[in-house]
């Protein structure tokens, strides 16, 4: 795999997924079987991953069981949960203590572990030691948003990687600066990223988003960088990510990547979790088979677009979305501004719409450009 390569598998078997993107990926070639091989999921709260706070330890079972079929045997899951919560009780909670039994690898607390200062251009960071001593680190990270940095996926989950401490200190930093930092110290050498069900808004998940999917990657910059766009952001929105690529660590030009879907989401008909009901936008959807990744998208759009104020006529907005739509020309609805309007597809399926966003699925940074011209 290439550093400027993205590769996309959709669904909803995270197992299956994993190993298919491994098989295409093929990790194994060229490593010494005796490689002390880290794989680091985020487990920032005791929650189930369904919640969307947390890596689905299918994902982690997937990769530990594909390196010990290729000959690896030092392998090793390590975390340290966030300020306010103890990584033991993650591991109990998110599955990761039967996990590490049943596949006999080690779980390693990193809130327990010693540190090593690694100095960055800009400031020194206290660097668990455990992670120092990996020869390959896999990070695992859940494509999630965050209260304080819009989004959280590959960089900002080295963040576990540091002692208590330093957490607090990355946040009296104001984050963005002191995550990039990071990303020079703590080398990346795959990023599996989980996207099934990351939470819309909050680290701490609560209000999971189905978007069924999972990326590869080896460049954390450009992996957050379309990460982003799957979320709805700017670049701008999420500084740390052109600070990391400034300081050397990737490139964030997702123009330049060569992106490979290995499959497409159309088995899994949308199962929206029952949280995103208060969301005022739900309303304005009608959906009719829509698959996961596609209305996923949507949602995370109209997040941003009523985040950053949509005006009126958008608040009346109907949009219709899933493969019930194919073939069909749309219907109109009656807004209140405007009077009789076209409803707006989303996506391929509903190329029939008078007015319709292209893509199989869009993501959400392409519908909020459509939208934003008809604001
Ligand atoms: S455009 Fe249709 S087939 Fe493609 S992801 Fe959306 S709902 Fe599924």
């Amino acid at each position: 795999m290439q550093n400027n390569e993205l590769i996309i598998c959709y669904g909803d078997q995270p197992q299956s997924m994993t190993r298919r993107l491994l098989e295409q990926i093929k990790p194994e070639q060229g490593l010494d079987h005796n490689a002390k091989i880290g794989i680091k999921p985020n487990l920032v709260v005791p929650s189930p991953a369904e919640d969307g706070a947390t890596t689905h330890p299918e994902i982690v079972e997937a990769i530990v069981l594909y390196f010990q079929e290729h000959g690896c045997r030092n392998l090793v899951i390590l975390e340290g949960s966030w300020v306010g919560s103890k990584t033991s009780h993650a591991f109990k909670r998110c599955g990761y203590q039967a996990l590490a039994k049943k596949l006999n690898v080690p779980l390693i607390d990193l809130q327990e572990d010693d540190s090593v200062p690694l100095a960055a251009e800009c400031m020194t960071v206290q660097v668990c030691s455990q992670v120092t001593g990996l020869d390959v680190l896999i990070n695992v990270p859940v494509l999630k948003g965050h209260c304080q940095t819009g989004m959280t996926c590959a960089l900002k989950n080295m963040k576990g990687c540091i002692t208590n401490r330093e957490k607090r200190r990355f946040h009296s930093m104001g984050l963005h600066m002191p995550i990039a930092a990071l990303s020079t110290l703590i080398r990346q050498d795959l990023i599996i990223i989980d996207g099934l069900c990351g939470d819309l808004t909050f680290e701490e998940g609560g209000h999971p988003v189905a978007m069924n999917r999972i990326i590869a990657a080896k460049d954390p910059v450009l992996a957050d960088s379309y990460a982003a766009q799957l979320l709805g952001f700017d670049l701008s929105d999420v500084p740390y990510i052109q600070m990391a690529e400034k300081m050397g660590t990737g490139s964030a030009d997702v123009s330049q990547a060569l992106v490979t879907e290995l499959n497409h989401d159309q088995e899994t008909p949308v199962c929206q979790p029952k949280p995103l009901r208060d969301r005022p936008y739900v309303r304005q959807i009608e959906e009719d088979q829509a698959c996961s990744a596609c209305y996923g998208s949507l949602i995370h759009a109209l997040e941003r677009l009523y985040e950053r104020g949509a005006d009126t006529h958008l608040r009346q907005t109907q949009f219709l979305i899933g493969q019930g739509f194919k073939g069909k020309p749309g219907a109109s609805y009656q807004n209140r501004q405007h009077g009789k309007q076209q409803a707006l597809g989303i996506g391929a399926c509903t190329a029939g719409c008078k007015q319709f966003i292209p893509g199989c699925p869009p993501k959400a940074k392409e519908i909020l450009a459509f939208l934003s011209k008809l604001d």
